[in-house]
Protein backbone atom coordinates (compact mmCIF):
# COMPACT_ATOMS: atom_id res chain seq x y z
CA UNK A 1 0.00 0.00 0.00
CA UNK A 2 1.25 3.66 -1.24
CA UNK A 3 2.39 5.01 2.31
CA UNK A 4 3.14 8.92 3.08
CA UNK A 5 6.91 9.10 4.26
CA UNK A 6 9.12 11.76 5.28
CA UNK A 7 12.86 10.94 5.72
CA UNK A 8 15.51 12.91 7.08
CA UNK A 9 18.26 12.52 5.28
CA UNK A 10 21.34 13.44 7.78
CA UNK A 11 24.27 13.44 5.40
CA UNK A 12 27.59 14.30 7.20
CA UNK A 13 26.22 15.82 10.23
CA UNK A 14 25.65 15.64 13.93
CA UNK A 15 28.52 13.24 15.99
CA UNK A 16 27.19 11.17 18.48
CA UNK A 17 25.92 13.63 21.16
CA UNK A 18 24.53 15.56 18.62
CA UNK A 19 22.90 12.46 17.08
CA UNK A 20 21.64 11.89 20.63
CA UNK A 21 20.35 15.17 21.31
CA UNK A 22 18.41 15.58 17.55
CA UNK A 23 16.64 12.37 17.85
CA UNK A 24 15.74 13.14 21.78
CA UNK A 25 14.09 16.35 20.30
CA UNK A 26 12.32 14.09 17.42
CA UNK A 27 10.24 11.89 19.94
CA UNK A 28 9.68 14.71 22.14
CA UNK A 29 7.86 17.06 19.33
CA UNK A 30 6.72 14.19 16.66
CA UNK A 31 2.53 13.48 17.21
CA UNK A 32 2.04 10.28 18.16
CA UNK A 33 -1.49 10.57 15.63
CA UNK A 34 0.75 11.97 12.52
CA UNK A 35 0.56 9.40 9.59
CA UNK A 36 3.19 9.76 7.77
CA UNK A 37 6.22 6.95 8.65
CA UNK A 38 9.01 9.26 9.59
CA UNK A 39 12.68 7.85 8.85
CA UNK A 40 16.27 9.39 10.09
CA UNK A 41 19.23 8.64 8.67
CA UNK A 42 22.40 9.63 10.40
CA UNK A 43 25.87 8.22 9.68
CA UNK A 44 27.20 4.69 9.86
CA UNK A 45 28.73 5.30 12.91
CA UNK A 46 25.60 6.42 14.73
CA UNK A 47 23.34 3.81 13.31
CA UNK A 48 23.23 1.16 15.91
CA UNK A 49 22.64 3.64 18.81
CA UNK A 50 19.89 5.27 16.97
CA UNK A 51 17.96 2.14 16.66
CA UNK A 52 18.48 1.48 20.18
CA UNK A 53 17.42 4.87 20.97
CA UNK A 54 14.08 4.87 18.77
CA UNK A 55 13.21 1.59 19.69
CA UNK A 56 10.02 2.02 21.26
CA UNK A 57 8.74 4.46 18.86
CA UNK A 58 7.50 4.75 15.09
CA UNK A 59 10.23 6.14 13.98
CA UNK A 60 12.51 3.94 11.44
CA UNK A 61 16.35 4.14 10.92
CA UNK A 62 18.10 4.25 7.49
CA UNK A 63 21.68 4.07 5.99
CA UNK A 64 22.74 6.38 3.69
CA UNK A 65 24.77 4.35 1.33
CA UNK A 66 26.12 0.63 1.39
CA UNK A 67 28.53 -1.40 -0.75
CA UNK A 68 27.15 -4.10 -3.37
CA UNK A 69 29.13 -6.57 -1.69
CA UNK A 70 28.70 -9.41 0.63
CA UNK A 71 32.02 -8.83 2.08
CA UNK A 72 35.46 -8.78 1.64
CA UNK A 73 38.73 -6.36 0.89
CA UNK A 74 36.94 -2.70 0.51
CA UNK A 75 38.31 -1.28 3.24
CA UNK A 76 36.35 1.65 4.55
CA UNK A 77 32.89 0.14 3.23
CA UNK A 78 29.75 -1.28 5.12
CA UNK A 79 27.77 -4.41 4.02
CA UNK A 80 24.04 -5.28 3.81
CA UNK A 81 24.60 -7.47 6.72
CA UNK A 82 26.26 -5.41 8.87
CA UNK A 83 23.67 -2.87 8.17
CA UNK A 84 20.86 -5.81 9.63
CA UNK A 85 22.33 -6.94 12.18
CA UNK A 86 22.33 -3.92 14.11
CA UNK A 87 18.70 -3.34 13.24
CA UNK A 88 18.97 -0.86 10.14
CA UNK A 89 16.03 -2.02 7.45
CA UNK A 90 16.41 0.76 4.73
CA UNK A 91 19.22 2.01 2.52
CA UNK A 92 19.00 5.00 0.65
CA UNK A 93 20.62 4.35 -2.70
CA UNK A 94 22.00 6.90 -5.86
CA UNK A 95 21.77 9.72 -3.87
CA UNK A 96 23.15 12.24 -6.29
CA UNK A 97 25.96 13.34 -4.12
CA UNK A 98 26.64 9.67 -4.59
CA UNK A 99 26.45 9.82 -8.18
CA UNK A 100 28.25 13.22 -8.81
CA UNK A 101 31.40 13.16 -5.98
CA UNK A 102 31.69 9.37 -5.49
CA UNK A 103 30.86 8.08 -9.36
CA UNK A 104 28.07 5.74 -8.59
CA UNK A 105 26.68 4.93 -11.69
CA UNK A 106 23.36 3.42 -12.40
CA UNK A 107 24.89 -0.12 -13.02
CA UNK A 108 26.77 0.03 -9.68
CA UNK A 109 23.29 1.59 -7.97
CA UNK A 110 21.65 -1.56 -9.68
CA UNK A 111 23.75 -4.28 -8.06
CA UNK A 112 23.34 -2.18 -4.65
CA UNK A 113 19.21 -2.45 -4.58
CA UNK A 114 19.69 -6.19 -5.54
CA UNK A 115 22.11 -6.74 -2.23
CA UNK A 116 19.86 -4.53 -0.36
CA UNK A 117 16.68 -6.68 -1.74
CA UNK A 118 18.67 -9.85 -0.84
CA UNK A 119 18.61 -8.37 2.11
CA UNK A 120 15.58 -7.52 2.93
CA UNK A 121 16.34 -4.16 3.02
CA UNK A 122 13.81 -1.59 2.17
CA UNK A 123 15.53 1.14 -0.21
CA UNK A 124 15.17 4.74 -1.18
CA UNK A 125 16.03 5.07 -4.67
CA UNK A 126 17.64 8.39 -5.46
CA UNK A 127 17.51 9.88 -9.18
CA UNK A 128 17.21 13.47 -10.71
CA UNK A 129 18.02 15.42 -13.30
CA UNK A 130 20.93 18.13 -13.59
CA UNK A 131 19.82 21.83 -14.08
CA UNK A 132 21.71 21.63 -17.38
CA UNK A 133 19.23 18.54 -18.37
CA UNK A 134 16.17 20.93 -17.55
CA UNK A 135 17.28 24.21 -19.43
CA UNK A 136 17.91 21.26 -22.60
CA UNK A 137 14.20 20.31 -21.92
CA UNK A 138 15.95 16.42 -21.51
CA UNK A 139 14.49 16.28 -17.61
CA UNK A 140 12.11 13.17 -18.82
CA UNK A 141 14.76 11.75 -20.09
CA UNK A 142 17.28 11.49 -18.10
CA UNK A 143 14.43 10.49 -14.87
CA UNK A 144 13.37 7.88 -17.38
CA UNK A 145 16.82 6.26 -17.99
CA UNK A 146 18.01 6.58 -14.44
CA UNK A 147 14.73 4.82 -13.16
CA UNK A 148 15.08 2.41 -15.68
CA UNK A 149 18.70 1.85 -15.34
CA UNK A 150 18.49 1.13 -11.44
CA UNK A 151 15.53 -0.47 -11.01
CA UNK A 152 13.11 -1.91 -14.42
CA UNK A 153 15.45 -5.13 -14.17
CA UNK A 154 13.31 -6.16 -11.04
CA UNK A 155 9.80 -8.36 -10.05
CA UNK A 156 6.91 -6.83 -9.69
CA UNK A 157 7.13 -7.85 -6.13
CA UNK A 158 10.14 -6.55 -5.25
CA UNK A 159 8.36 -3.08 -5.65
CA UNK A 160 7.15 -3.47 -2.30
CA UNK A 161 10.63 -2.56 -1.28
CA UNK A 162 11.07 0.23 -3.64
CA UNK A 163 10.67 4.07 -2.39
CA UNK A 164 11.08 6.37 -5.38
CA UNK A 165 12.80 9.49 -4.12
CA UNK A 166 12.57 12.18 -6.91
CA UNK A 167 15.43 14.84 -6.33
CA UNK A 168 16.28 17.35 -8.69
CA UNK A 169 19.83 17.91 -8.46
CA UNK A 170 19.23 21.90 -8.89
CA UNK A 171 16.94 22.02 -6.34
CA UNK A 172 19.67 19.72 -3.66
CA UNK A 173 20.61 22.21 -0.91
CA UNK A 174 20.68 24.87 -3.02
CA UNK A 175 17.41 27.01 -1.18
CA UNK A 176 16.07 26.38 -5.18
CA UNK A 177 12.70 23.75 -5.11
CA UNK A 178 10.69 22.24 -7.79
CA UNK A 179 7.46 24.41 -7.63
CA UNK A 180 4.47 22.01 -6.51
CA UNK A 181 3.34 21.99 -10.33
CA UNK A 182 6.72 20.89 -11.44
CA UNK A 183 6.72 17.81 -8.67
CA UNK A 184 3.29 16.52 -9.63
CA UNK A 185 4.28 17.15 -13.55
CA UNK A 186 7.60 15.03 -13.09
CA UNK A 187 6.07 12.65 -10.22
CA UNK A 188 2.74 11.86 -12.45
CA UNK A 189 5.25 10.85 -15.42
CA UNK A 190 7.39 8.10 -12.93
CA UNK A 191 4.23 6.75 -11.77
CA UNK A 192 3.06 6.69 -15.31
CA UNK A 193 6.80 5.10 -16.24
CA UNK A 194 6.37 2.26 -13.68
CA UNK A 195 2.68 1.91 -14.72
CA UNK A 196 3.66 0.85 -18.27
CA UNK A 197 6.66 -1.49 -17.42
CA UNK A 198 5.11 -3.15 -13.89
CA UNK A 199 1.34 -2.55 -13.84
CA UNK A 200 -1.15 -0.42 -12.34
CA UNK A 201 -1.12 -2.43 -8.87
CA UNK A 202 3.04 -1.76 -8.66
CA UNK A 203 2.22 2.22 -10.04
CA UNK A 204 -0.10 3.33 -7.53
CA UNK A 205 1.09 1.38 -4.22
CA UNK A 206 4.86 2.64 -4.71
CA UNK A 207 5.64 6.38 -2.77
CA UNK A 208 7.39 8.41 -4.61
CA UNK A 209 9.02 11.22 -2.25
CA UNK A 210 10.61 14.80 -3.50
CA UNK A 211 13.41 16.30 -2.13
CA UNK A 212 15.22 19.55 -2.82
CA UNK A 213 15.14 22.14 -0.33
CA UNK A 214 12.00 21.03 0.92
CA UNK A 215 11.61 23.55 3.98
CA UNK A 216 8.24 24.05 6.78
CA UNK A 217 7.33 26.57 4.38
CA UNK A 218 6.95 25.11 1.44
CA UNK A 219 6.35 21.40 2.34
CA UNK A 220 2.51 21.89 2.69
CA UNK A 221 2.01 22.92 -1.06
CA UNK A 222 4.38 20.47 -2.32
CA UNK A 223 2.72 17.33 -0.11
CA UNK A 224 -0.47 18.35 -1.50
CA UNK A 225 0.18 17.33 -5.27
CA UNK A 226 -1.77 14.12 -5.48
CA UNK A 227 1.38 12.03 -6.60
CA UNK A 228 3.46 13.16 -4.05
CA UNK A 229 3.71 11.05 -1.42
CA UNK A 230 6.42 12.78 1.61
CA UNK A 231 9.87 14.01 1.40
CA UNK A 232 13.47 13.34 1.47
CA UNK A 233 14.78 16.03 3.76
CA UNK A 234 18.04 17.47 3.98
CA UNK A 235 19.02 20.75 5.47
CA UNK A 236 15.66 21.11 6.99
CA UNK A 237 16.48 17.87 8.37
CA UNK A 238 19.22 18.97 11.02
CA UNK A 239 16.61 20.93 13.24
CA UNK A 240 14.15 19.24 15.45
CA UNK A 241 11.64 22.32 14.64
CA UNK A 242 11.98 22.12 11.15
CA UNK A 243 11.58 18.84 10.47
CA UNK A 244 8.85 18.38 12.73
CA UNK A 245 6.94 21.26 11.02
CA UNK A 246 7.56 19.14 7.68
CA UNK A 247 5.88 15.86 9.64
CA UNK A 248 3.35 18.06 10.55
CA UNK A 249 2.68 19.60 7.12
CA UNK A 250 2.19 15.68 5.34
C1 LIG B 1 18.93 15.71 -0.07
O1 LIG B 1 20.14 15.81 -0.01
O2 LIG B 1 18.42 14.59 -0.25
C2 LIG B 1 18.12 16.91 0.05
C3 LIG B 1 16.87 16.86 -0.34
O3 LIG B 1 18.74 18.03 0.58
P1 LIG B 1 18.08 19.46 0.86
O4 LIG B 1 16.74 19.21 1.50
O5 LIG B 1 19.02 20.15 1.76
O6 LIG B 1 17.93 20.13 -0.46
Amino acid sequence: MRKKIVAGNWKMHKNAAQTEELLNELIAKIPAETDAQVIVAPTFVNLASAVNQLKSTAIGVSAQNMHQAESGAYTGEISADMLTSVGVKTVILGHSERRAIFHETDALIASKVDTALQHDMTVIFCFGEELKDRQSQNHFNIVENQLKDGLFHLQAKDWEKIVLAYEPVWAIGTGETASPEQAQEMHEFIRETVRKAFGSDVAEDVSILYGGSVKPDNAKEIFSKPDVDGGLIGGAALKAEDFVAIVTAI
